[in-house]
């Protein structure tokens, strides 16, 4: 099954508990535009290389397409446009005004230098022109992007348009440094929110995060503010990963000093706080919380087996394939679905837009108190739908539900066109 067929497949389910108009079901199954670009960039060897890229807008009946921007090298359409539509469902369930969209290029931004990684994000968005723009579709940051690569994009777009409200246009993109307009609190947001979603969940279990084992996989930006925020609070990092390596020690990983080791040395074997394991085991470890905050389908029907965790949030997007779903269903393992557990990086993305169009600029406490509250009662309304349908631990359903219900009102009022 490919990444969209799966993504579709989560959605459908929950389409067909609620007995969603086939009219509706018929628009969300393709995304509305499809962008695809080629585009040369100057290496700094003095070759011109040739680069792919994608912009996939799945759905604006909310409000403008918002979307991450992802540097990889298995980047293709397929991805693409899984990604995108979970950005609509994802927008549409934390009840934001906006719709869903991704993008991408296929490259590997470790093999490349920072000026060559500017002028591949240069003519990228040149390439993309106004198929982008802060009141029609808004990028992000994902994997393999950043804060800079953000501002690049924006100083392009602005650049390359002939708008005398240039100061506005800050809004085209979100994820920026603070100085060119981004928000307080938008680096550890994505995290940020995962946590939020654990303190729900633990509410609702009487448990005591604080004394939580976790293991995280996939020490990026998402993972390693998870596990800085989690232990924080007192709870304790077993294990972590990246795609060079993993590693555990029973009494405890300090999540700063893994990711200074990590920023250094690349691959965490080697980290003097821990020791190396296999990949294949970080999925073993018994734990109570498990993080996977790495790429999608990592968490399949070899594997899901052999999880031991009370709870698995899901920072990455679709980590976990239609089959380990079942799996850890029947094992009551309960999954806070992606679409709301990594919900906090768009989150905070719209408030940045909202601070952009209003020229604010607010306080971190403001940043994670809109933040709590709207994740919660995302979280909340997951679990009284999920409850509503009898759905047990088919916590992703609910989340489709909450986000399918609020389309279905906007696509009933409005009808289509002409
Ligand atoms: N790339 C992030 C995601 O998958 C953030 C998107 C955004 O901020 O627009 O949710």
């Amino acid at each position: 099954m490919s990444l969209y067929e799966i993504a579709q497949k989560q959605w459908k389910r929950a389409a067909e508990l609620m007995e969603l108009e086939p009219w509706i079901t018929t628009i969300l199954s393709e995304p509305k535009n499809e962008i695809r670009v080629n585009f040369p960039a100057l290496m700094d060897d003095g070759q011109y290389r040739l680069f792919r890229g994608y912009r996939v807008q799945h759905n604006n009946i909310l409000g403008p397409y918002k979307g991450g921007i992802r540097y990889h090298p298995s980047v293709d359409i397929d991805e693409v446009k899984a990604l995108a539509s979970w950005m609509t469902f994802k927008c549409a369930l934390v009840n934001l005004p906006l719709g869903g969209a991704k993008g991408g290029v296929e490259i590997n931004p470790k093999e490349h230098s920072d000026t060559e990684l500017m002028r591949v994000t240069r003519r990228f968005a040149h390439a993309l022109g106004e198929n982008i723009g802060p009141d029609y579709d808004i990028p992000a940051p994902d994997v393999g992007t950043n804060a800079q690569t953000m501002v690049w994009m924006m100083d392009t777009h602005i650049n390359s348009t002939a708008a005398h409200d240039r100061f506005a246009m800050r809004g085209v993109v979100t994820g920026k440094t603070l100085t060119t307009g981004g928000s307080l609190g938008r680096d550890k947001a994505t995290a940020q929110g995962a946590v939020f979603t654990l303190e729900s969940w633990a509410e609702r279990q009487k448990f005591d995060l604080s004394k939580a084992k976790f293991v995280v996989q996939g020490f990026g930006n998402a993972g390693s503010w998870a596990a800085k925020l989690l232990c924080a609070k007192g709870a304790t990092l077993l294990a972590a990963s990246n795609s060079r390596g993993s590693v555990y020690n029973d009494k405890g990983i300090d999540p700063d000093a893994l990711l200074a080791y990590i920023t250094e040395h690349k691959d965490p074997a080697g980290f003097p706080g821990a020791e190396s394991i296999p990949d294949k085991q970080l999925w073993q470890i018994k734990a109570d919380v498990l993080i996977p905050a790495a790429f999608e389908s990592q968490i399949d029907e070899h594997n899901a087996d052999d999880i031991d965790v009370k709870v698995i949030a899901e920072a990455a997007n679709g980590p976990t394939s239609p089959a380990a779903d079942e799996i850890l269903r029947e094992k009551g393992i309960r999954v806070i679905p992606d679409i709301l557990c990594n919900s906090g990086g768009v989150i905070v993305s719209y408030f940045e837009w909202v601070q952009n169009r209003k020229n604010e600029a607010w306080e971190l406490e403001e940043v994670d108190r809109k933040l709590r509250r709207l994740i919660t009662v995302a979280y909340d309304a997951t679990e009284e739908i999920g409850n509503r349908y009898n759905l047990g631990e088919d916590t992703r359903s609910a989340a489709y539900l909450v986000a399918l219900d609020r389309m279905r009102h906007a696509y009933l009022e409005r009808g289509i066109f002409p």
